[in-house]
């Protein structure tokens, strides 16, 4: 229901097929998938986590700047609906983005219509990002390939960057736990978190992402071990977004080993 290219029971049906047993499903600022995810794994015999990833920011410490931050949700299937409320702010926050990074492409003569980038029968349930905007820019051949539509508009410092309000770590953190959930700071090594862990933990982190498909093997060992200094849970997934390059990795093709999925099991278990 974010940037992913399967619908979430499509997306349920590849990980049966991929030979996944258990899967998180974990959607930029929504959990408008997570019902009929769960619905479509109870038919197939696949566990589905409810998560969600929220854009964040660390803050401003030692010097050092504002960044940005994913922080990944993990939770049990009674708490979603304590997300429904919070969720919809945050599409409205994006929407208004949107309508923000539109009017800078016009500027730079790359325009695009809310159409062609939501197409003409919107599901109101998606949360919009840059991606959608990225596949837009792509589909009227401004650009070659969505990494192209960032280098040359969409990331930050590019034209048609545009910052919206978000919410700090410490409050998605305090977010997340008033609904008994696990936070994990998502792919730490993609965003150069490392001197920023200890001010996360700081913020009521309760794990790392330490497997993931941009973690080159050498990066997964720090991580581990930084997760164990810090007494943090090793979380882990594959990021699939569909399969199409530069969107993630292969469906189950990093995933989080079996002693440390029990262990954010127990922490899911002992939280609810
Ligand atoms: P948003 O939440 O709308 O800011 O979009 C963030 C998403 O855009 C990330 O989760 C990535 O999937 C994607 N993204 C960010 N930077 C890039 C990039 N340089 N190239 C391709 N995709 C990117």
């Amino acid at each position: 229901m974010s940037d992913g290219a399967l619908e979430p029971r499509e997306l349920v049906r590849a990980a049966r097929q991929a030979g996944l047993s258990v899967l998180a499903v974990t959607d930029h600022d929504t959990v408008e998938a997570i019902a009929e995810s769960i619905e479509e794994g109870e038919a197939l015999g696949v566990r589905v986590i409810p998560g969600i990833e929220i854009s964040s920011f660390v803050p401003a410490s030692d010097g050092v700047p504002e960044r940005n931050l994913h922080v990944l949700g993990f939770f049990s299937r009674e708490r979603v609906a304590g997300l429904l409320e919070w969720q919809l702010e945050r599409r409205r926050a994006r929407d208004k983005r949107l309508d923000d990074m539109l009017a800078r492409l016009d500027e730079v003569g790359a325009p695009l219509r809310r159409e062609d980038v939501l197409g003409s029968n919107p599901d109101p349930r998606r949360s919009i990002g840059r991606p959608h905007v990225a596949r837009a820019l792509v589909a009227k051949g401004y650009v070659k390939d969505q990494r192209e539509a960032f280098d040359r508009y969409l990331a930050a410092g590019k034209p048609a960057y545009v910052d919206y309000p978000r919410p700090g770590a410490a409050e998605v953190c305090a977010l997340i736990h008033r609904l008994q959930g696990i936070a994990s700071v998502a792919h730490p090594g993609l965003d150069e978190l490392d001197s920023s862990l200890e001010l996360l933990k700081e913020c009521g982190v309760d794990g790392i992402e330490v497997f993931h498909p941009d973690h080159p093997s050498e990066t997964m060992q720090r991580f581990l071990a930084r997760s164990r200094e810090l007494s943090l849970l090793a979380t882990g997934g594959s990021d699939f977004h569909g399969g199409k390059k530069n969107e993630g990795g292969a469906l189950g093709g990093t995933f989080l080993p079996r002693e440390h999925w029990e262990r954010l099991e127990e922490a899911l278990r002992a939280s609810k």
